[in-house]
């Protein structure tokens, strides 16, 4: 299946919850009933592992024959080194910023790393159904930061959407049809390059750690080669290529809207979770017996626990 793996990028408010309800409605997989609480899975279960905070939010919908995944970020500084792994998983981003308000300095960390780590964003000005909007001073805010955050021309050249989340629309013309999403559906597969998929056998980089009362460990990241399935023998390298446990996958788990639902098999590209090892932690590569080296992963932040 074709695949995008995308992060969206907002300020608290600026619409990123009822952008993916929305466009999980325009995918079918809306399920009405569902309570706020019961989105995403930072549930109870999470825990603390040498003081990281672990996340792993990801909404995975399907559009024509595509599956995107919608990689949560936390919207500021407080994990540093997580927005990196994070966005490792990525190859695009969307940054949402409300049209009124613009966009604010707690988003700039992310927005930088973002940039840093060559992602070209496509920007979506949201809610400018609201009278106070301000859409085309807003846009060369967003363009000054970006300018500011030492972006290079082609992610300054960034594609551009309006919209209004809420009312379920966003366009390439802010004076154009109001009535969809699918600009930003056709946006996404278009400007989001697919995965980088490198040869070899399986291997994937653990970038968030949970743990499930039934499951027990459950590693969440990008399957960077090969593919994955039940029963595999596997084994986890630390970064320094050191063997940490030799193991078997007893899960493997794929996004399926806000859920994650059971797979037979995990293919290059796409994020998983897998559930079976025991010692394995976030920024260790989970691999085939075969394989030797360890993927080179972003250094960690040392652990950051203040909510400053
Ligand atoms: P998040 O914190 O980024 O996830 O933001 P939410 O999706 O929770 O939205 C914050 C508030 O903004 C909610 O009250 C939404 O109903 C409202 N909102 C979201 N999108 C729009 C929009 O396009 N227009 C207007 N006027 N309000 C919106």
């Amino acid at each position: 299946m074709n695949l995008r793996n995308i992060a969206i990028i907002a300020h608290v408010d600026h619409g990123k919850t009822t952008l993916i309800d929305e466009l999980l409605k325009a995918s079918g997989m809306f399920r009405a009933n569902q309570q706020t609480e019961e989105r995403m899975m930072d549930s109870n279960d999470i825990e603390r592992e040498r003081g990281i905070t672990i996340l792993a939010k990801v909404t995975s919908l399907e559009h024509d024959g595509t599956r995107i995944n919608i990689v949560d970020t936390p919207g500021h500084a407080d994990f540093g080194g997580e927005v990196e792994r994070i966005l490792n998983m990525v190859d695009g981003v969307i940054v949402l910023v409300d049209a009124a308000e613009g966009p604010m300095p707690q988003t700039k960390f992310v927005v930088s790393k973002a940039l840093n780590l060559g992602l070209r964003p496509i920007v979506a000005i949201n809610k400018i159904d609201k009278p106070e909007q301000r859409a085309d001073e807003v846009l060369d805010e967003v363009f000054d930061l970006f300018a500011n955050l030492d972006a290079d021309e082609h992610q300054l050249d960034f594609p551009v959407l309006y919209g209004s989340a809420k009312n379920g629309w966003m366009a390439t013309d802010p004076d154009g049809p109001k009535d969809s999403l699918e600009p930003l559906f056709d946006m996404v597969i278009k400007h989001v390059p697919a995965p980088k998929v490198e040869e070899g056998e399986f291997r994937l980089l653990a970038t968030t750690i949970q743990s499930d009362n039934f499951l027990g460990r459950i590693l969440t990241g990008r399957i960077i080669a090969g593919e994955v399935t039940p029963n595999m023998a596997v084994k986890a390298l630390s970064r320094d290529g050191s063997l940490i446990e030799q193991g078997r996958i007893s899960k493997v788990l794929a996004f399926r809207g806000l859920e994650r639902a059971a797979i037979e098999k995990g293919e290059a590209g796409d994020i998983v979770s897998i559930a079976g090892l025991q010692k394995a932690t976030v920024a260790d590569t989970i691999c085939a017996p075969a394989v030797t080296e360890a993927i080179q992963a972003q250094p960690i932040d040392p652990p950051t626990l203040s909510m400053t």
